[in-house]
């Protein structure tokens, strides 16, 4: 896996390939002068068909797609159901944005597919932007529905190939996935989060941990006074320095105030800091990631394609973290994926729970291109079991399943009772 360092970036052969690429002149000016040509990115992005589906020589006309919602041993669960005119099927768990989202899915999303071929789906995933406007919902509530669309037709056509979705995706490069927890909380005291991301470590084996700082979407307002400035020097003293710790702010800070709080995880050795600056503020975003060492990750809120370009040419960001769900699945973070690629720069994807890790697993085992680790969210031991073989959580990492499609060998059996949500 690609062990990041940001001089790597300026020293690597890379480097002097995209100088090539350009003509002999790197981009550069007063935006940044270690900009990447968008040219030379674009390049990557299209560098070929995403999906490898050799063997389906004839149409797999989609006959429908329905959302379910079934009682489990591990609670309610959403799932989509695609079947195809000769009787194949594929499924799929979407997120919790489900239960306000569904009627995008059923009634802009999931018809357009419906009567198409399913071997077109790089091209359907992106038609289905311009049909019926949909653009104007551009965000994570019309790309969430496509996700979910996307996701139970890979699984359908990896079924057909016997193959899992990461050999569709280019190959399986990753048997295991090194993961990382995130703490959930915000307003609690710092001692009380300390141990709470003690018990986190020694509840996963993992050796990394994330935890929250500021006030989210806050201007610079803390959860509670002062909670960061004690809880970051704190986290690293109780927990030892043998843990790799990393922060997420999620919106909190302007500029001055994400690089003093950078500073401080620079202080006490932390391993990223997440979304200093709102989600959108790219330039500011750019400025902090440029004064600070700390390797700034962003990028769980973003839909579009042309603001991760701009992030990854003008190195607005030094970990990229696009959610498979929120970004439309996997056809599409594939590109952005590619670009990292093209910029030297990790990968490291968000979560919006569910069984988000599974889908996870399966996106990163085919790239080159990893984060030391991805995020962990959910419950293996709820439903770890239905992938076949189970998926394993272990020393820290998730197995990747290696049955056809997801893996989600018990899909069949979740839904027989399941209830139709039209
Ligand atoms: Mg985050």
């Amino acid at each position: 896996m690609t062990q990041f360092t940001r001089r790597a970036f300026m020293q690597g052969s890379l480097a002097a390939g995209v100088t090539a690429a350009a003509g002999g002149s790197v981009v550069s000016g007063a935006e940044s002068s270690t900009a990447i040509p968008t040219e030379h990115l674009d390049a990557w992005a299209d560098g070929g068909p995403v999906l490898r589906l050799e063997g389906l020589d004839d149409p797999v006309e989609i006959e429908s797609i329905t959302l379910l919602r079934a009682e489990t041993d591990a609670g309610t669960y959403y799932f989509v159901r695609v079947r195809s005119t000769d009787g194949a099927e594929g499924y799929s768990v979407p997120n919790f944005w489900v239960s306000d989202l569904h009627p995008v899915f059923n009634q802009r999303v999931a018809p357009y597919f419906v009567g198409k071929d399913a071997r077109d789906l790089e091209e359907l995933v992106d038609e289905v932007y311009r049909h019926r406007s949909n653009y104007k919902l551009q965000s994570l509530g019309l790309w969430c529905p496509v996700a979910w669309t996307e996701f139970a037709i890979l699984d359908m056509l990896g079924r057909m190939l016997e193959k899992p979705v990461g050999e569709l995706m280019g190959g399986v490069l990753h048997s295991e996935i090194p993961v990382y927890p995130a703490s959930g909380n915000r307003g609690n005291t710092p001692e009380a989060e300390v141990e709470h991301l003690q018990w986190l470590l020694e509840d996963t084996g993992c050796n990394a941990v994330k935890f929250r700082v500021g006030g989210r979407m806050s201007n610079n307002e803390d959860s509670l006074p002062g909670r960061s400035e004690t809880l970051i020097p704190l986290a690293r003293q109780r927990l030892g320095d043998d843990v790799v710790l990393f922060t997420d702010s999620n919106s909190s800070y302007d500029v001055a105030h994400g690089i003093r709080l950078g500073r401080l995880m620079e202080e006490h050795g932390y391993g990223f800091f997440e979304e200093p600056c709102p989600f959108d503020w790219l330039e500011e975003t750019r400025q902090v990631t440029e004064a600070l060492d700390i390797p700034i990750a962003w990028g769980e809120q973003e839909s579009s394609y042309w603001a991760f370009r701009w992030m990854i040419a003008h190195r607005g960001v030094d970990i990229v973290q696009p959610d498979l769900h929120y970004y439309g699945g996997f056809i599409r973070s594939a590109r952005v994926a590619r670009m990292c690629q093209a910029a030297d720069l990790p990968l490291s994807l968000h979560l919006s729970g569910g069984l988000g890790y599974s889908q996870m697993i399966q996106f990163v085992s085919c790239m080159p291109n990893l984060y030391d680790y991805q995020e962990y969210k959910g419950d293996i031991r709820e439903t770890g079991g239905w992938f076949d073989p189970p998926i394993v959580f272990r020393d820290g990492k998730l197995s990747v399943p290696t049955a056809p499609g997801f893996g989600m060998t018990a899909a069949p059996d979740l839904i027989q009772d399941a209830e139709e949500i039209a």
